[in-house]
């Protein structure tokens, strides 16, 4: 026994000088910051004192309130949208739903996140909210519902991390690849690098931030949002 145990322990040795002595270049250092201090690669998104580097629609400048490090957008706020671009993307985004026990379905605390302005996932005050699952939160909405349902009640900030493959194109600008997303919700895996089939687009877009109003009988909703940022992925 202890033979095999001195010949595992060789190999292990072995194997240990073997990496140790490899020229393959070592993973580049991002320093994962902690409580207050961000990433030491990624690009926020919100300054946490004003609306720079986002726009509405319309190319103005968003409007959203900020207070304490908080964006607030109002239902005719319009859809807000950053000025720079991304292909590929992890992104980080905190946000609080507004308690809107009036409303039900699709009514109660939407908002969405649109990767390239163009691809949803789902905002929605999904806690004790049945809808069509293709809308709940965490869906990527039309097409995945989400894995499960990990929504907190509403006004509790909730957090979205979420890995974008942007669609892979050749050179005449048709799509070779199509695009895929990974999302977690509150930590919890809610799509599974799921291949987006609509609306494939090439080249670069901005992160969209949903103002679900402007409908006949549309409530106002409030929607918080904090902690935006962005590392940019080379596929
Ligand atoms: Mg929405």
């Amino acid at each position: 026994m202890a033979d095999m145990m001195r010949r595992l322990l060789g190999f292990v040795c072995a194997g240990c000088l073997l990496f140790a002595q490899s020229e393959e270049p070592q993973p580049p250092v991002v320093d994962p910051g902690g409580g207050t201090q961000p990433l030491s690669d990624a690009i926020a998104l919100f300054n946490g004192s004003d609306m720079s580097g986002w726009v509405n629609d319309k190319g103005e400048p968003a409007t959203c309130e900020v207070s304490d490090g908080v964006m607030t957008c109002t239902s005719g706020t319009g859809n807000i949208l950053t000025t720079g671009t991304f292909q590929s993307a992890q992104i980080h985004l905190e946000f609080a739903t507004p308690s809107m026990p009036d409303h039900t379905g699709q009514l109660r605390g939407n908002s969405g996140v649109y990767l390239h302005a163009r691809y949803e996932i789902q905002i929605l005050d999904s806690y004790e909210n049945p809808t069509y699952p293709k809308g709940a939160l965490g869906a990527l909405y039309g097409q995945s519902p989400p894995l499960v349902n990990a929504a907190r009640p509403p006004e509790q900030w909730q957090s979205y991390d979420i890995v974008f493959h942007a669609p892979q194109c050749d050179q005449s600008g048709a799509v070779t690849k199509k695009a895929a997303v990974t999302v977690l919700l509150n930590g919890i895996l809610v799509q599974d690098h799921v291949t987006i089939e609509q609306g494939n687009a090439c080249g670069p877009g901005p992160l969209m931030l949903q103002d679900h109003s402007g409908f006949e009988g549309a409530p106002v909703t409030a929607m918080r949002f904090r902690n935006l940022w962005l590392r940019k992925l080379h596929d």
